[in-house]
C-alpha cells in the first residue's frame, strides 16, 4: 500500500461538506465586501518568495518546498498567498485599475514543518488583499472582514491582538534599541534567536521558547519608537475599531513571521487549539509591491488557516448543515428498476437531489441504505403503484407518509424540499 505523504490530509466525502460550508461562507462575505477572487499558480519562481517574504524568515529559510524543474529553474510551491498576489498585481498592471482593489483567494499552501495538530505540510488559507490604499479605513475594512468571517462561522473565544511595527524609518531606531537590549542576553537564548539577532532582530520578540519569551518581555517597546505618521495611523485605527464594535487588545509582542509587514499587524488567536492557536494573521505591507519591482502601493490583508478554523469549529461543537440526498427511490422488485431510474431522472431535472437503487437489493436492504445515506424521503415503486398511478412518499426522519400521483412526484418533492 502506498500511503499519503507525511503532513498532508485527504478530505473524504464525509468531510468535504464542512469545507464547502466554510468556503461558501467566506465567498459570500467577500461579495458583501466587494471583494473579487484572484487565482494564482500553485508554484512560483523561488526568487519571488525570497524577495517578497524575506531571507531570514523561517518560512524562506527552513520551510519551503523548493526544487529544480527540468529546465533548471528553481521553483517553489507557494508557502503563502500574498507574494503571488503581489507578483500578479505588478505583472498584470492591476494598478491601472481603479484602486483600491480588493481581492481574496483560497489556496493550498506548502511548508516543510514538523506535522502536528493544526500544523501540516499542505494546508489551506483564505486570504484577503486590499491594494492601493494607505488609509487606516482600509485596515479597518480588512480587520472587520476577518472578525465577521470568524464570528459568522459561529466561533467563540477568539481574541484580536493588534500592534504597529512602524515603517522602515521608525523601525531603524527600534531595531538598534532591540539589538542593544538583546546583546547582553544572547547567550541565554535559543540558537534560532542567536541567528535572528543579526538577520532579523524584530523576530526575537516572536520566539515561542519560554526562556526567550521571558527575556523578550523586558525588551524595549515599539510604541516608544513610532514616528508621528505611524503613531497617528495606529491611533486612528484603534478609534475606528472601537466605533465598529470590534474588540481588540494591544499586544506589542506581535511582529508576524514574514518580513513584508509595515505599521499594522494583527492576529486572531484562541486558547482552544493548544500551541496552534493563531487562526488568522495579517497586517499592512506598504513596501511589498515595490520590493518585487512595482510602484509603491499601500496594501493591507490577512490569511486565515482553514484547517485550524475547521478544528476550532469542531472543538466548539458548531454544527454544519448536513448534505443529505432529498429522495431515495426504491423498487419493490427488479421489474421496477427502469421506472425508478426514470422517476429519479425527473426529480433531478426538477432540481431535487435524488438517487435510486441500482444494485438489485431487497427492499429491506434499500431502506437500510436510504437510512445510512441520510435520505430525507423515500418512495417505493411497485407494480401496484404503477398500475394505480399513485405512490406513497415517506418522510424517513419521522415515518409519516403522504400520497402523490405518479406524474406529480417531481413537482411535489420540489415544493417539499426546496420550499
Ligand atoms: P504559526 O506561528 O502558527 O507558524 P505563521 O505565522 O507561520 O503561523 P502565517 O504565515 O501568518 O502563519 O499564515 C497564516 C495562517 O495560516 C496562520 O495563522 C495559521 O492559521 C495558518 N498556518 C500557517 N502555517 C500552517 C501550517 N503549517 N499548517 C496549518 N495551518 C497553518
Ligand atoms: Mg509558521
Amino acid at each position: 500500500m502506498i500511503n499519503i505523504p507525511k503532513g498532508t490530509k485527504d478530505t473524504l466525502p464525509s468531510e468535504s461538506a464542512k469545507w464547502r460550508y466554510i468556503e461558501d461562507s467566506l465567498r459570500r462575505l467577500s461579495s458583501l465586501y466587494n471583494v473579487r477572487e484572484i487565482r494564482t499558480p500553485m508554484f512560483e519562481h523561488t526568487e519571488l518568495f525570497v524577495r517578497g517574504i524575506g531571507d531570514g524568515t523561517d518560512v524562506v529559510n527552513k520551510e519551503m518546498y523548493t526544487f529544480e524543474d527540468k529546465g533548471g529553474r528553481s521553483i517553489t510551491l507557494k508557502p503563502e498567498g500574498t507574494a503571488s498576489v503581489a507578483r500578479s498585481f505588478v505583472e498584470n498592471s492591476l494598478d491601472a485599475m481603479s484602486l483600491p482593489l480588493k481581492m481574496y483567494y483560497i489556496t493550498p499552501c506548502f511548508r516543510y514543518e514538523r506535522p502536528q495538530a493544526g500544523r501540516l505540510r499542505e494546508f489551506h488559507q483564505f486570504g484577503l488583499e486590499i491594494y492601493g490604499a494607505s488609509s487606516p479605513y482600509l485596515d479597518l475594512d480588512c480587520i472587520t472582514f476577518a472578525y465577521e468571517a470568524l464570528t459568522g462561522l459561529g466561533l467563540k473565544n477568539i481574541r484580536l491582538h493588534l500592534n504597529s511595527i512602524g515603517c522602515p524609518e521608525c523601525r531603524k531606531t527600534y531595531t538598534a534599541a532591540l539589538k542593544e537590549y538583546f546583546a547582553s542576553h544572547l547567550d541565554e537564548m535559543c540558537s534560532t534567536c542567536r541567528e535572528r539577532y543579526d538577520r532579523n532582530p524584530l523576530r526575537l520578540l516572536d520566539c515561542k521558547s519560554p526562556d526567550c519569551k521571558a527575556i523578550a518581555a523586558g525588551a524595549p517597546r515599539i510604541s516608544d519608537y513610532l514616528c508621528d505618521g505611524c503613531r497617528a495611523h495606529h491611533a486612528k485605527l484603534q478609534e475606528l475599531l472601537k466605533g465598529a464594535g470590534v474588540p481588540y487588545e494591544i499586544d506589542e509582542g506581535i511582529v508576524r513571521g514574514l518580513d513584508y509587514y509595515t505599521r499594522t499587524v494583527f492576529e486572531f488567536v484562541t486558547e482552544d487549539l493548544g500551541a496552534q492557536g493563531t487562526v488568522c494573521g495579517g497586517g499592512r505591507y506598504d513596501n511589498l509591491v515595490q520590493s518585487i519591482g512595482g510602484k509603491p502601493t499601500g496594501c493591507v490583508g490577512f490569511a486565515m488557516g482553514l484547517e485550524r478554523i475547521l478544528m476550532l469549529m469542531e472543538k466548539q461543537g458548531i454544527t454544519f448543515p448536513d448534505e443529505r440526498v432529498g429522495v431515495f427511490v426504491m423498487s419493490q422488485s427488479a421489474d421496477q428498476a427502469d421506472a425508478c431510474m426514470r422517476i429519479t431522472a425527473e426529480l433531478r431535472r426538477a432540481g431535487v437531489s435524488a438517487d435510486t437503487e441500482m444494485t438489485g437489493r431487497s427492499l429491506k436492504a434499500q431502506f437500510k441504505y436510504a437510512d445510512k445515506i441520510g435520505a430525507r424521503f423515500g418512495i417505493v415503486i411497485g407494480g401496484n403503484e404503477i398500475s394505480s398511478g399513485t405512490v406513497k412518499i415517506k418522510n424517513l426522519s419521522d415515518g409519516t407518509e403522504e400520497e402523490c400521483a405518479l406524474g406529480d412526484i417531481a413537482a411535489r418533492m420540489k415544493e417539499k424540499i426546496n420550499g
